[in-house]
């Protein structure tokens, strides 16, 4: 232990302490030991740190800081050391405003494209994914603090994201869920991991000995300090032994007692707790050093009260440059018909949509950045190097019919003969805590951009949405940016990619499908009340396209550049590849090059590629070339063997692609490799879907085949004939309370319907962002998240039960129950005066 000192000093209930919140966002600190407090804060592209003397200080919600562009729209860059960048950014500013644990990035496998927090993660594929989030951490560790990788692991939805079970085959588990986590780990060197809400088959992720020991620990040599994703903490004592240190935030004290309880009951080795405590007494002693230098984020800027990173203008600014430096390369040009883009000087411009004027950069819930400016296109006019002719709303962005903004946005059009056409998802459709319906833009969006096609002028979208949008419409354009969310400058980079002073540089990493039924977990997205099934195993993303011969809208890795790139003299060796690109167009231009290797005729299922190594360029004048090099590295040939639970290679002659994309392959070779498999884990003949990648649909029995066991049921656990009632527990969620027993729970319960469907029909931000995300709290979060002692929580959950007096007395009884921590202490103040986005 690094602070046995300091241990020994402590007495149990001291250490136990160290292993909850002190509140919302810090954990203990006793100055008589010389244990610092440690701040956490959110997130994954900026900091949002909420100042608990906001009140007093007049402070807003969150300290300004830069907003960088989201994950989904960083692996866009395929730019490893421009996230790296970011990430030294982002650390910078943590540790001027004070922040010791960056909680993020979030590298969940985007699953399905619905899922409300696509925004915030980087791909379908984990080795993209992987190596974003090891140059993110890189580049927050570079500063001295911590970063919290999260959510680990299997967490890809919204929906019932505090109980639902993600039931999935360990070969999916290991290759495709927890890939990403391992190369953060492993090549990034991250600190800290955050595990997620969710079960995986069948245990808490927190508490899941195979997931935080065998595989986190043990296989990935994970040596820093686990944290429970906020309010998700089950059983306290379940998760410390599975080697879960830090519970936030802070509860009523109640997760101490039950530590202390089972260390005097013999059930928990004090080592146990000793050991944790060791490890979150060094982070924070650790990752406080750097502020020394520091002062409190709060200044006096020409006479004017400045906060969060305003106090630092300098820094401002060279970061919101850095912002729009990385958002220049998150930028992917779709289509280009016939040249249109870059626009030229003489083209006479109209300027359309209600995203032009108030961009979507970010997504909703915890990410959320005060940012510390916004500028928007239309802001930026003297920068246009076109014939600019004017701005019109166009459009409601959350769907409503406006026939008035229509008729003023045709009538400018007619004045045009280019439109630039922002479209995009409003702010509350991609949030955290619930899932997108549909992939459709508002259809009053879509019909505008038909009705402006009628004039027949020429039409160029900028598309602003950090998840999968359905993209048919795009047939009634000439050229499409996806400008994804990219953060606080993202307008600029526009600017300069209409202007053609930026080549667009970017490539999807994810796939747009032709429709969502295309989807391979489309069938079993988000599950089934109680579980969800990863049916589809191994087959995400491009992976299940390919494998399927399923034609898709725009393939993963794709993007187009205003110049074109010859790839040449392809040699394959033991170490790896090596090829030529050269600039054959134009412009100046960066080109994304992508490795994927693959092995026909393999005995175990397999997808026809998988990515293992990408490169972009520099930027290429036109008739310049690079010497490219990729090598192979441990997971070139892998495949994990479920019956030998070990990672393996298959003999055999590899196929070794290089391409532009996984559907533009320009140069091939193959590579022989000899295996270790001596033992196959498939008998083919008893999983053909799999076999064949026809996924879509697999029959129960060929799941289970594949899954090794019982398929749990979904069905909530009703406890009469009828399957009208169930009996509360812990963690039963908010919205079973339909079920309840007792009269008050069904009365909440159908109350809660009642104001969510009310919201979504008249005002869908209120309903959306308050509501639901309580609606798919576990009864055990009321405590576990906000405070309450457990024993009036259970106090609530017995009167929804259906046993009122006792539950009544139960509450009252819990209330005057002495919390831990001082009441004060422990909430984080907000001005509500004051909003984010
Ligand atoms: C989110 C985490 C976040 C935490 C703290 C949770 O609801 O899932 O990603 O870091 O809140 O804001």
């Amino acid at each position: 232990m690094k602070h046995e000192d300091i241990l020994k000093k402590m007495t149990l209930d001291e250490k136990a302490s160290m292993l909850s919140g002190k509140n919302f966002w810090e954990t203990m600190d006793y100055d008589n030991y010389g244990v610092p407090v440690m701040f956490l804060s959110d997130g994954p592209h900026g900091i949002r740190k909420q100042a608990a003397a906001a009140d007093q200080l007049g402070l807003n919600p969150s300290l300004p800081a830069t907003c960088f562009p989201t994950a989904a729209s960083l692996a866009n860059t395929w730019n490893e050391e421009l996230v790296q960048e970011i990430g030294t950014a982002l650390g910078d500013e943590a540790v001027r405003l004070h922040v010791n644990m960056v909680l993020g990035p979030g590298l969940n496998v985007k699953r399905n494209p619905r899922c409300g927090r696509c925004f915030e993660y980087f791909s379908e594929d984990p080795y993209l994914a992987g190596k974003m989030a090891a140059g993110m951490v890189r580049g927050i560790q570079s500063n001295g603090i911590a970063s919290c990788i999260k959510h680990f692991c299997c967490n890809s939805q919204e929906e019932r994201r505090l109980n639902s079970d993600s039931i999935v085959d360990e070969r999916a588990l290991r290759e495709i869920y927890t890939t990403g986590f391992e190369i953060a780990i492993k090549e990034g060197g991250a600190k800290s991991i955050m595990s997620s809400y969710n079960l995986v088959n069948g245990v808490y992720t927190n508490e899941n000995m195979h997931v935080e020991q065998d595989i986190l620990r043990n296989e990935f040599g994970f040596k820093g300090v686990v944290v429970t994703d906020w309010g998700g903490e089950n059983d306290r004592v379940a998760g410390l032994l599975a080697g879960n240190e830090l519970e936030m935030p802070g509860n009523n004290g109640d997760t101490d007692r039950e530590i202390i309880k089972a260390v005097k009951e013999g059930k928990l080795d004090e080592k146990v707790v000793d050991e944790a405590a060791d490890n979150v007494i060094d982070l924070a002693i650790e990752t406080s050093k750097v502020f020394k230098d520091y002062k409190a984020p709060v200044g006096e800027i020409d006479g004017q009260k400045v906060t969060g990173l305003n106090c630092f203008p300098e820094v401002k600014k060279a970061h919101h440059d850095c912002a729009k430096n990385a958002s220049d390369e998150t930028m992917v040009l779709l289509k280009n018909d016939n040249a249109v883009l870059p626009l030229r000087k003489e083209d006479k411009v109209a300027v359309i949509g209600d995203f032009a004027n108030a961009p979507r950069f970010q997504g909703a819930g915890s990410s959320l950045v005060n940012s510390t400016q916004l500028d928007n296109f239309t802001d930026l006019k003297n920068d246009y190097h076109f014939d600019y002719v004017g701005y019109a709303r166009g459009f409601n962005r959350y769907g409503k019919l406006d026939e008035k903004l229509s008729k003023e946005a045709l009538a400018l059009a007619t004045k045009a003969d280019i439109i630039v056409y922002f479209m995009g998802l409003d702010e509350v459709t991609e949030s955290e805590g619930l899932d997108r319906e549909t992939l459709n833009l508002p259809y009053n969006q879509i019909a505008l951009l038909r009705a402006l096609r009628s004039l027949g002028k020429k039409i160029v979208v900028v598309l602003s949405a950090g998840s999968v949008v359905d993209l048919s419409w795009d047939v009634d354009c000439d050229a499409l940016i996806h400008g994804a969310l990219s953060g606080q400058a993202g307008c600029n980079s526009i600017v300069d990619i209409l202007n053609g002073d930026v080549n667009p540089s970017g490539k999807l990493s994810e796939t747009y499908p032709v429709a969502y039924k295309d989807v391979p977990s489309s069938a079993n997205f988000p599950g089934h009340m109680l579980t969800v099934e990863y049916r589809e195993s191994i087959y995400i993303g491009y992976r299940y396209y390919e494998k399927a011969d399923v034609q898709v809208k725009y393939p993963f890795g794709y993007g187009l550049s205003y110049t074109t790139f010859e790839y040449s003299s392809l040699t394959v060796t033991e170490d790896g590849v090596k090829f030529t690109i050269k600039n054959t167009g134009k412009y100046a231009g960066k080109e994304v090059a992508q490795l994927y290797v693959g092995l026909k005729d393999s005995k175990i299922f397999r997808a026809v590629k998988e990515l293992k190594g990408f490169h972009k360029t520099k930027l290429l004048q036109p008739g310049e070339s690079e010497e490219v090099e990729i090598k192979f590295d441990d997971k070139s040939f892998r495949y994990f063997n479920v019956a030998t639970m070990k990672w393996e290679i298959e003999e055999g002659t590899y196929d070794i692609y290089v391409g532009a994309s996984s559907a533009d392959i320009r140069l091939t070779g193959t590579i022989a490799k000899e295996g270790t498999t001596t033992k196959y884990p498939y008998d083919a003949k008893m999983l053909p879907s799999y076999y064949s990648g026809k996924i879509l649909l697999v029959p129960d029995s060929e799941f289970k085949t594949l899954y090794g066991q019982e398929i749990p049921s979904a069905d909530l656990h009703f406890v009469n004939d009828k399957h009208t009632r169930i009996a509360l527990d812990r963690t039963s969620v908010f919205s079973d309370l339909v079920y309840a027993r007792g009269w008050v729970g069904r009365l909440v319960g159908n109350g809660l319907n009642l104001v969510i469907n009310y919201g979504n029909k008249h005002n869908k931000g209120i309903a959306n962002a308050v509501i639901m995300g309580p609606y798919s709290f576990p009864m055990r979060a009321v405590s576990r998240m906000m405070g309450m002692p457990m024993s009036q929580s259970d106090g609530l959950m017995t009167i929804f039960d259906g046993h009122f007096f006792k539950g009544l007395s139960q509450f009252i009884k819990g209330g005057k129950e002495k919390p831990k921590y001082p009441k004060e202490d422990h909430y984080v103040k907000v001005d509500k005066k004051k909003k984010g986005e």
